[in-house]
This record gives structure tokens, sequence and C-alpha cells, in this order.
């Protein structure tokens, strides 16, 4: 199913092998590192320079959204102060950065994978 493989950061073409190789860390600050192609099936993940500056687009609906159901459920249903639905939209938004960057990247990869 083609949600699961994209939560499972897997590559589109055959599904078996991960498109990071590695899982990254927030707070030593390193950015996940994709591989280049496929083990698998020699799948290039990057199809042109520059491909992944669109990935942006996805993450930025990704932050949104996550960050929205976030400021509701904390000002509405919590009944949480202003300031800290705010403060708590900052946490959230830095702790899910990292899960938002492999996110969109895969999302990205799937949206532009012509299966032939
Ligand atoms: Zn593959």
């Amino acid at each position: 199913m083609q949600f699961l493989d994209i939560i499972r950061y897997k590559c589109p073409k055959c599904k078996k092998n991960n498109i990071f190789n590695s899982k990254g860390n927030l707070f030593l600050l390193q950015i996940p590192k994709m591989n280049e192609r496929c083990e698998n099936c020699n799948y290039k993940y990057e199809i042109e320079t520059g491909f992944f500056f669109g990935a942006m687009y996805v993450s930025y609906g990704l932050t949104v959204a996550e960050i929205t159901i976030f400021s509701i459920l904390s000002f509405f249903i919590f009944k949480a102060s202003l300031l800290t639905t705010f403060l708590g939209v900052i946490v959230v938004s830095v702790l899910l950065s990292i899960k938002n960057y492999k996110l969109a990247r895969t999302i990205w990869i799937y949206l532009f994978y012509k299966p032939t």
C-alpha cells in the first residue's frame, strides 16, 4: 500500500530498500542522509538537479497541518493559554522537523515516480 511505503520511507519502485541510510538526530543537529540510488533496483531518487527544492512545499504543508491540529487541541480542547499554545507550536515544529524532512522528500519522490 502506497501510504505505508511512504511512512516507512521505502523506494517507490521496488518498495524494498530504504530511501534514507541514516536516521538523523535532532539533538546532534544531524540531517538524515539519503541514498543516491536504490541498492535493490537502482532507481535514482534525485531525478534532476535541485529536485528536492519542491519538497519544501510539501514540508510547509505538513508543518502547517501539524501545528494547526496542535493549536486546536491545545487552545480549544485543553483550554491552554495563548502563550502556552504558541510555545507548544514552536516545540512541536522543532521536534517534528526531521520527520517532516524525511516525509516531505519521500512524498515528493512518490509524486514524481512513474511506474513503467
Ligand atoms: Zn528500489
